[in-house]
């Protein structure tokens, strides 16, 4: 078996963006999710096991920081409003979060899935 470091090296820049499109990080064409989360097992184009590239937290707490750093500043600016217009100001933004959120998440799992392909890290063994 080839150690990982004898490997061709892989585009870390063109896995992302392929993985921020929800691609296949190898080919570009299929998808890396069968459902809104889910992972594909394989790639429906090239057939490259995208599905064995675990993400874990990693999407969820980028997905966090991002909509935190988007988000929190509109809480200061109604900060010295009225109760009526802060309360208004909360629901809007509360709706913002869980949209940005619900947008955000799955490219964070193809950004992740994208970065351990390019990364080998996937194909590490112990030992
Ligand atoms: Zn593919």
């Amino acid at each position: 078996m080839t150690p990982i470091r004898d490997l061709p090296r892989r585009d870390a820049w063109l896995a992302v963006r392929r993985g921020l499109g929800l691609l296949c990080p190898a080919c570009g064409k299929g998808k890396i999710l069968a459902g809104y989360l889910k992972p594909a097992e394989q790639c429906s184009s090239c057939g490259e096991a995208v599905g064995e590239l675990r993400a874990d937290d990693g999407p969820a707490w980028a997905t966090i920081l991002l909509v935190g750093h988007l988000v929190s500043p509109a809480f200061f600016v109604f900060v010295t409003s009225d109760a009526e217009t802060g309360f208004r100001a909360f629901l809007f933004i509360a709706a913002g979060v869980i949209a940005a959120t619900l947008l955000i998440l799955p490219r964070m799992k193809g950004l992740f899935v994208g970065l351990i392909w390019a990364s080998r890290a996937g194909e590490a063994k112990p030992g």
